[in-house]
């Protein structure tokens, strides 16, 4: 069954091959979207458009902390395809640094990516849904900022990601007159290449041992939840956080 059927959605961060990014593109696609991935290299991009399930997929190279390369991209989807149903704000980065490591150029790349990119790509994308009284938003938080952290991110990855969940509540609000959903999933320990080579094995066996499923989630495990929020399946929740966590925050 094809629950997006005929639906246009962007993915920002896409194009990491083991990304949940990718993993949501796939099943969007799966689910007979029409997906853009936007990602960093134009031609990582590319390849990983042409890499789903299905036709007319496109690849462009949108660095999100660039409003205007944002709203270019918007803009000529928007153009190309007519209508644009679904945004994912995906795209994010992190670093395992103490608070007192932090300088003013980790704070910068980290916080950027995350906040300041789903603020630009949310502002490119909202007169469009706005004007069709229509529009699905999922942004990428994490279990770090529900949490304080404790899996891999330093505390300026945890404020990106609390950041993430304020932005969305407050454009929930703002934008749920409008037709349009905003809603956030907070993914807990997903193997991805976020942290490849970067975890240690103790760091892994203290992680594991915090989820009640004991085992680390999939990143088709956080694209089931995408799609739920992406599609009318969720129509009547905005404003929410979707734990995808095996447990790991039950409270
Ligand atoms: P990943 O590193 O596999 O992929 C991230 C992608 O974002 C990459 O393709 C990268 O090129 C892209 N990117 C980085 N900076 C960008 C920019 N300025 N503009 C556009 N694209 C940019 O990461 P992932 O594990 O798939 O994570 C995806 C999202 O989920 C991130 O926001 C991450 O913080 C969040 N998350 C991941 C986990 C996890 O355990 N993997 C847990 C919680 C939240």
């Amino acid at each position: 069954m094809g629950l997006l059927n005929g639906k246009f959605a962007i993915v920002t961060g896409a194009a990491s091959p083991r990304g949940l990014g990718k993993a949501t593109a796939t099943l969007f696609a799966q689910h007979g979207a029409t997906v853009a991935i936007l990602d960093l290299d134009a031609d990582q991009a590319a390849a990983a458009a042409a890499d789903l399930p299905g036709e007319g997929h496109v690849g462009l190279a949108c660095n999100v902390v660039d409003k205007a390369a944002c709203q270019a991209a918007a803009d000529e989807l928007i153009a190309k395809w007519g209508a644009v149903d679904i945004l994912v704000n995906n795209a994010g980065i992190t670093q395992p640094l103490k608070l007192m490591d932090i300088m003013p150029e980790n704070y910068d790349a980290v916080t950027d990516v995350s906040l300041r990119g789903t603020l630009y790509m949310t502002q490119a994308l909202t007169p469009h849904f706005r004007e069709r009284k229509a529009g699905s938003i999922v942004n990428l938080s994490s279990v770090s900022a529900q949490r304080g952290g404790g899996i891999f991110g330093g505390p300026h990855y945890s404020a990106a990601k609390a950041g993430v969940l304020g932005l969305t509540k407050a454009s929930a609000r703002e934008l749920a007159p409008d037709g349009v959903r905003v809603n956030a999933l907070c993914p807990g320990f997903i193997a991805t290449d976020i942290t490849a080579g970067k975890l240690t094995e103790e760091m892994r066996t203290q992680v594991l041992a915090g989820i009640p499923m004991g085992r680390a989630g999939t990143a088709e495990d956080v694209a089931g939840c995408a799609l739920f929020l992406a599609s009318d399946l969720s129509a009547y929740c905005t404003g929410t956080e979707v734990d995808v966590n095996g447990g790991s925050l039950i409270h």
